[in-house]
């Protein structure tokens, strides 16, 4: 705002502004945002609240064009920013001016702008760019998948260099327009809601609203040929879901999960308060991978996730992030488990809810399959470090100690966190600290002992998820022998298969 007012009124008070003092005291924002486990993830010096992405696509080519506006504020006097991009600049441009940039690194754009930003000044760049993301590969990999009919922009943590430039770490979330003009035939889906289409000479025009605060890693982009179906929920949501016509074999199995979109989060508000979105619903592109990700109120799917037939538990999965990991961020990539094990978790309610095993059985059934010797002890859920980010123990070890939680401070206790987290930091960032300091107000208990064991500890917990005195009055069964590490004793879940399963959820991602 200070800007603008420099720029309309040529008065003594604002040109004082806009010279500093001292031209020392403006230096260049950090190249990366302070993520311990990503050092030069997103950026320092600015924060972003809006992006405006205005593209043109070409399937036939992967030819992809278009234009970036970003609304920021500067956090520190700047002499200089960096944006996380990956394809080719053509024009820069910070508050209508023609800025210098440059690249360096692996993904940074290194943005002069003619004048030097103030510390809370708005800040308006627009970056003009084209390439062909398929080929551009950083760290060794594209996050830009290529389909018969099109493309997807959807992985984690990084998919964002691929087609517009951002501060690019869940730290900062922002609002999102993504509009996007296509070969006249093609689709675009994206996030939030469909707010109109257009077409001209051949091409037509898709355009995106997210109104809600959106982690650059949730933002996704699918072009190709899908059919689409809408609906309102029970409770009058707009459901938008989407599938490549050329699914194949899949195609009934993934209709069959994924249009009980709209039931599994009336299903799932039941334990973690109202949905926080506008819009919800999943999209199922041709994609050779096989993860899903829970890209913001359009969940992405690969449709191997269908090839054994209906997969309602990943469903489940992927919807429950939109509380946990998508309107709660995590602050830092090692808050992960705020993420996955409570996703994991939702998984171990629905089975329960489907009779294939209680969210108990199957935390013992986990607790005991691995014994003390195994690997999966070693990667502590709470800290797992940036190469077991997406290890199965913070998935899996991370539900059991949510269940250990659980039998810690009593189901009415539990169920008021599950649902009063998401409510109080409902569109924020939190940390695992945080979480714990939460759960101790609500249960008015002392739980860094139980935090330390299960998710900061690399080695088994002595005991398993039980009952604290439960195990002792129980006859020998399966809790007791979860306890005691008799894998032998136990029955496999019915729903453990799938839940497993769903752990190449990430695989694949590099
Ligand atoms: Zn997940």
């Amino acid at each position: 705002m200070r800007k603008r007012l420099i720029v309309s009124a040529a008065s003594a008070l604002s040109l004082f502004l806009a010279v500093p003092a001292s031209a020392t005291d403006f230096q260049p924002g950090a190249a990366g945002i302070g993520d311990p486990y990503y050092p030069t993830y997103g950026n320092g010096g600015y924060r972003v609240s809006h992006y405006d992405i205005r593209l043109k696509y070409q399937p036939a080519t992967d030819e992809l064009e278009g234009t970036t506006t970003i609304l920021a504020t500067a956090t520190q006097d700047l002499s200089r920013f960096d944006l996380d991009f990956a394809l080719n600049v053509s024009e820069v441009r910070v508050n209508g001016r023609p800025a210098t940039f440059a690249t360096s690194g692996e993904q940074e754009l290194e943005i002069t702008p003619a004048r030097p930003l103030a510390k809370g000044s708005q800040v308006t760049v627009v970056v003009r760019y084209k390439g062909v993301p398929s080929t551009v590969k950083k760290y060794g990999f594209t996050a830009w998948h290529r389909t018969p009919d099109g493309a997807v922009a959807a992985d984690e943590p990084e998919a964002a260099w691929w087609w517009f430039p951002s501060n690019d770490h869940p730290s900062n979330k922002a609002t999102f327009d993504v509009s996007v003009q296509v070969p006249d035939g093609n689709q675009v889906i994206s996030n939030g809601v469909l707010t109109g289409t257009s077409s001209q000479a051949g091409w037509t025009r898709y355009s995106w609203r997210e109104n809600k605060p959106q982690a650059t890693y949730l933002t996704t982009l699918a072009v190709g040929k899908f059919d689409i179906t809408t609906d309102t929920t029970a409770s009058g949501l707009p459901v938008y879901n989407a599938y490549s016509k050329d699914l194949g074999d899949n195609a009934d199995a993934a209709r069959a999960s994924v249009e009980r979109t709209g039931e599994l989060v009336d299903w799932l508000s039941g334990y973690f308060g109202d949905y926080p979105f506008s819009s919800v619903g999943g999209y199922v592109p041709n994609v050779p991978t096989g993860y899903a990700l829970e890209t913001q109120t359009r969940v992405f799917y690969s449709p191997k996730q269908f090839a054994k037939g209906t997969n309602t538990s990943v469903v489940v999965h992927e919807l429950a992030h939109q509380w946990y990991g998508d309107s709660v961020s995590l602050s830092r990539w090692s808050d992960i488990w705020l993420n996955e094990g409570f996703a994991r978790y939702a998984q171990l309610l629905w089975s329960e809810h489907e009779n294939e095993g209680t969210a108990q059985e199957v935390a013992d059934y986990i607790y005991a399959s691995h014994p003390a010797d195994d690997a999966f002890w070693t990667v502590k859920p709470g800290d797992p470090g940036p190469a077991n980010q997406f290890s199965s123990a913070v998935y899996d070890r991370g539900a059991v100690a949510i269940q250990a939680l659980r039998n810690t401070i009593g189901d009415e206790k539990f169920f008021r966190i599950l649902k009063g987290w998401p409510t109080e930091r409902k569109y924020g960032n939190a940390t695992i600290a945080e979480f714990q300091a939460y759960a101790e107000k609500v249960s008015g208990q002392k739980l860094g002992d139980l935090f330390k064991t299960w998710l900061f500890t690399p080695a088994k917990p002595a005991v398993g998820p039980v009952v604290p005195g439960a195990a002792a009055t129980l006859a020998p069964g399966a809790r007791a022998d979860a306890a005691r590490d008799d894998v032998t004793a136990l029955v496999e879940p019915k729903s453990w298969k799938q839940i497993q399963e769903t752990n190449s959820v990430h695989d694949g991602l590099r």
